[in-house]
């Protein structure tokens, strides 16, 4: 039994604590084999001597259509960038589509339109699906699918094991815009000009920092349970801390201004077009100079560090000068977010 729950929450999915509970305590003792057990973005496999990346991810976003983005165009970003943040070149995907009896075919004809668009931006094709239907009323229109491979050729693996004091924390630009543009849409809060999803596929952008050489430790993309839970991963082995700076985390003002009057941290909310950094404090400019000269990056900022102590915590400093512990996302402010 997970902790006290006998049964699955919504909770379960949010990417937070029990996300986490649910892994660690019914999936990795099944599962156990060495390659699940690093719980890397994407599974890391040596083939032939090749380095592979292979990744899976669903997609349930309520609704399909938002500002920025779709189910579709979520489904070919999400899997792009899990590959892109492990240092792999994606090279393939599949797809598959668990589809209600009732589904308007023009609507899914717009989402099939919006992946191929992304997965062309990214420059991968999709190469093996499948399609199942399901009973009016079991899937809530669509549901998909997606899986990744990738190729890596970084001379030094990524992982959260590199990691030293001293480090420094980088994201490429403004945080809490997917969640909030999907639930602007899902709750017809009207506005003008709506919040946009930062959906979108890195690897271009990831692969010229990885080709620059920059010492990069690890990286990962602060999706469900958005960049306070991505920095509690992060500090999880209990090596080190981290000092994050409020005032230099980047966040659009109509996101800060709409999680203010409907009570939401935005350093809880989903991003889908953003990838946390830690690297060498040597490279941080090399890095930041080259994430703000692509479109993905142009608020790329530095946001904290790695530090001695306190050992296995997030610290944040706030505007107003004082200090305060991040805690990873616990319950669900926003479920069916991705
Ligand atoms: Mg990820």
């Amino acid at each position: 039994m997970v902790n006290k729950y006998s049964k699955i929450t919504l909770a379960h999915g949010s990417g937070g604590k029990l996300t986490h509970e649910l892994i660690n305590q019914i999936f990795l003792p099944h599962f156990k084999n060495d390659v699940l057990s690093q719980l890397h973005d994407s599974a890391i496999l040596q083939l032939n001597g090749e380095t592979l990346a292979f990744t899976t991810d669903s997609y349930v976003v309520k609704p399909l259509f938002f500002p920025g983005g779709d189910i579709g165009k979520l489904a070919i970003s999400g899997t792009v960038n899990d590959l892109s943040v492990v240092g792999a070149k994606p090279l393939c995907l599949s797809v598959g589509f668990i589809i209600e009896e009732g589904f308007d075919i023009s609507m899914l004809e717009r989402i099939v339109t919006s992946m191929k668009d992304t997965a062309s931006i990214a420059g991968i094709n999709i190469v093996t699906g499948d399609t199942k239907v399901v009973d009016s009323g079991s899937a809530d229109g669509l549901f998909i699918n997606t899986c990744g491979i990738g190729t890596i050729a970084y001379k030094t693996s990524l992982s959260i094991s590199n990691i030293e004091p001293g480090d420094k924390i980088i994201i490429n630009g403004t945080i809490g815009d997917h969640g909030l543009a999907v639930i602007s849409e899902r709750e017809s809060l009207d506005f003008n000009p709506p919040i946009e999803s930062d959906c979108a596929p890195l690897n271009e952008m990831i692969q010229k920092l990885i080709n620059s050489g920059a010492n990069i430790k690890f990286m990962r993309d602060p999706t469900r349970g958005g960049l306070a839970t991505t920095l509690n991963e992060i500090v999880n082995m209990e090596k080190y801390g981290i000092l994050v700076d409020e005032k230099n985390i980047p966040i659009k003002d109509d996101v800060r201004a709409l999680c203010e009057i409907l009570g939401y941290d935005p350093l809880y909310i989903a991003n889908e077009g953003k990838v946390v950094i830690v690297a060498s404090s040597s490279d941080t400019y090399k890095i930041l100079d080259i994430l703000r000269k692509d479109s993905f990056g142009k608020d790329a900022e530095i946001i904290g560090a790695i530090v001695n102590e306190p050992k296995g915590k997030v610290y944040l400093k706030t505007v107003i000068g004082g200090t305060r512990v991040l805690d990873m996302l616990v319950g669900d402010q926003l479920p069916r977010i991705c």
